[in-house]
């Protein structure tokens, strides 16, 4: 094997052990891939419970009393630094332990409220919510997740009520996108008490500022000369715990102390050793899913924040005589702000109401949201940027600071094109395997297998994809949305099947293919979402008699744009430039003198 196989080898087996560990189960996402439409898991809206619903809004008015009289977002940007005083008081409100359960000093609050939080921090200061996200969602989620009582005992209630505060530290040098790769070594000491660990991380959020970090570290895979990645909890007063840059001067989210530490034979007891030995980078993921999930709902308080502000300079600012709003370019913005807005919104509540009804595969539905919602305020933010002219481009406005602070999301928690890529791969193995089956048993036929097989095989899969999948919903006046939306997925599952038996194995480095793929599914999960919302909304507002809503006329734009795109995604497939792509990057890659 030479060197390029065998890294190709080393490739495949890291992402099959990482991604496709234990039996696969059929999420809804991944069930679009095969042409299916689990109605049950989106459909009806997922509510908050009556009783948490009150504890939430008791803590959310507490929260906005907090942060409208505590929280000044130009001033935590201009002076890089979010102030202690911010950090204790979302402590005492209880957003610093949301969801960790209460008898170890947390709120108990599903991910869904945990959403609403998170989507009200985000409408205000990018570099608070991603402070949170750094300690909550990703810092103290593995000892959430897979923490002993003895260590969630021993930890949580500091960190719950922000007297300690946590950090999740993946990154490397040389593990970036390819979080796999991770350097860091953790060896056992000889009296196979502890772990040493030896090496760097760098670009980690609250490094400096916490108490608690949660580690990933490569550990010998014992009877072997392998090694795998294991998670440890690590104190910054273990001897040998050096932080080597603070607080790293940065772009956007400067309140954030984004931080490069060094472990130098630092004695870690095995105690500290979270989840599995050896399962680390299943650990990191697993963490990064709830990362990914309030990402979404920080996006969509920014998304909201864009919307107001549009508004309210379209309202007011008047040029030829008239005030912007008036302008059918401006309004097109402000439409799709408020279409954007309403489905990033949708979307984090199912998405989190997967988390909370325990289902087993989410993977797919974190991914699409991190990207949809991310690359969504990117155009809302350079939207109402465009409506403000010239003003947005100072620093009074707090226009330029939320470019600024957005422009992270679409590389931190797995860059926007390393997720595309997962989500197309992850979800054609569904149907890919079956082909696979289908194509190794007609090229390598024995006795047992035989053409039968295939043959079974083949008629399960074309079964599949004649029928249209039918999409419930309530109202009246949202069949022919749903009647699209099946036809649509019906034309993506042939779409995938076409591409699977037209490309096979190569498929796996055809990005550009799989980008289309991946955003074509991204809107058929998003209009899902949409539409299971609208729906709901349609029905109370039936019952109580009320007519239609700015929010219902969000909706219908969205579905009407997002089926557009749709169809331009699969048109895209078979009618395309991408070898003239391809020929021009590789010519002006090999050619950087010219
Ligand atoms: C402000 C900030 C805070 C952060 N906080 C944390 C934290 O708290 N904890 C933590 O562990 N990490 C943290 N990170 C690290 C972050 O997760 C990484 O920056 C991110 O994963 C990307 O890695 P990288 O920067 O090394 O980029 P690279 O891996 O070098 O990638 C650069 C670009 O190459 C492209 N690319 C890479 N791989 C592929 C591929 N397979 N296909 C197509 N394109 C590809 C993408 O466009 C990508 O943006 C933080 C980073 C920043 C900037």
């Amino acid at each position: 094997m030479n060197k390029l196989d065998a890294q190709r080898q080393k490739e495949i087996q890291q992402a099959e052990e990482l991604l496709f560990a234990g039996p696969q189960a059929l999420g809804f996402a991944k069930g679009l891939f095969q042409g299916h439409f689990v109605s049950d898991w989106v459909m009806p809206y997922p509510r908050i419970s009556e009783a948490q619903n009150a504890e939430l809004d008791g803590t959310l008015t507490k929260l906005r009393q907090f942060l409208d009289e505590h929280l000044d977002a130009a001033e935590i940007d201009r002076n890089a630094d979010i102030p202690r005083g911010v950090i204790d008081g979302l402590g005492r409100v209880g957003v610093l332990g949301m969801t960790a359960p209460k008898e170890y000093g947390g709120s108990g609050f599903s991910q869904m409220a945990n959403c609403k939080i998170l989507e009200e921090i985000g409408r205000r200061c990018a570099s608070t919510s991603v402070f949170v996200n750094a300690h909550h969602s990703i810092g103290i989620r593995a000892l959430l997740l897979f923490g002993t009582h003895e260590q969630k005992q021993r930890w949580l209630p500091k960190l719950c009520s922000g007297e300690q505060l946590g950090a999740f530290a993946l990154t490397e040098k040389e593990a970036g996108s390819d979080a796999a790769n991770v350097q860091m070594q953790a060896r056992p000491s000889e009296d196979g008490l502890h772990f040493i660990l030896n090496g760097e991380k760098r670009y980690i959020t609250n490094a400096a500022i916490a108490d608690v970090l949660t580690v990933m570290a490569r550990t010998p895979v014992p009877g072997s000369d392998k090694t795998s990645i294991t998670a440890f909890l690590v104190a910054p007063d273990m001897p040998g715990f050096e932080i080597i840059e603070a607080r790293m001067p940065k772009m956007g989210i400067r309140g954030t102390a984004t931080g490069r530490f060094a472990l130098r034979d630092v004695k870690v007891p095995k105690e500290n050793i979270l989840g599995p030995p050896g399962k680390g980078l299943k650990v990191a993921l697993t963490v990064l899913d709830f990362g990914r999930t309030t990402f979404g709902a920080c996006c969509t308080g920014a998304a909201k924040t864009c919307l107001r502000l549009a508004i309210e300079h379209a309202n007011t600012r008047k040029q030829f005589n008239k005030t912007l709003g008036n302008f059918h370019l401006v309004q097109k913005k402000i439409a799709r702000i408020a279409a954007d807005a309403y489905a990033m919104e949708a979307m984090t509540t199912i998405t989190a109401a997967f988390i909370d009804r325990g289902l087993e595969d989410y993977m797919l539905e974190t991914a699409m949201l991190k990207v949809f919602t991310t690359e969504r305020l990117w155009e809302c933010i350079n939207d109402v940027f465009q409506i403000y002219g010239g003003s947005a481009y100072f620093v009074d406005l707090p226009l330029e600071r939320m470019m600024r602070d957005a422009r992270i999301n679409q590389i931190g928690e797995g860059a926007n094109e390393v997720l595309t890529s997962f989500i197309a791969l992850v979800g054609m193995r569904g149907p890919g395997m079956e082909f696979k089956e289908i194509y190794d048993t007609m090229v390598k036929p024995t006795r047992e297998q035989g053409f039968a097989k295939a043959w079974t095989a083949g008629k399960h899969r074309l079964g599949a994809t004649v029928r249209v999948p039918e999409v419930p919903v309530q109202s009246a006046e949202l069949r022919s949305f749903a009647n699209q939306l099946g036809r649509l997925i019906w034309r993506f599952n042939v779409a995938v099947n076409r591409a699977l038996i037209t490309y096979r194995e190569p498929i796996l480095d055809m990005q550009l293919l799989q980008e289309r793929i991946a955003n074509a599914a991204m809107d058929l999960f998003a209009s899902t979402c949409v539409l299971s919302r609208y729906d709901s909304e349609l029905q109370s507002a039936q019952r109580n008699g009320s007519s239609s809503s700015p929010d219902q006329l969000a909706a219908n734009l969205f579905l009407r744009q997002s089926f557009r795109r749709i169809r331009h995604f699969l048109a895209g497939l078979t009618d395309n430039e991408d070898k003239s792509v391809l020929a021009t990057a590789k010519s002006v890659l090999s050619n950087p003198g010219d």
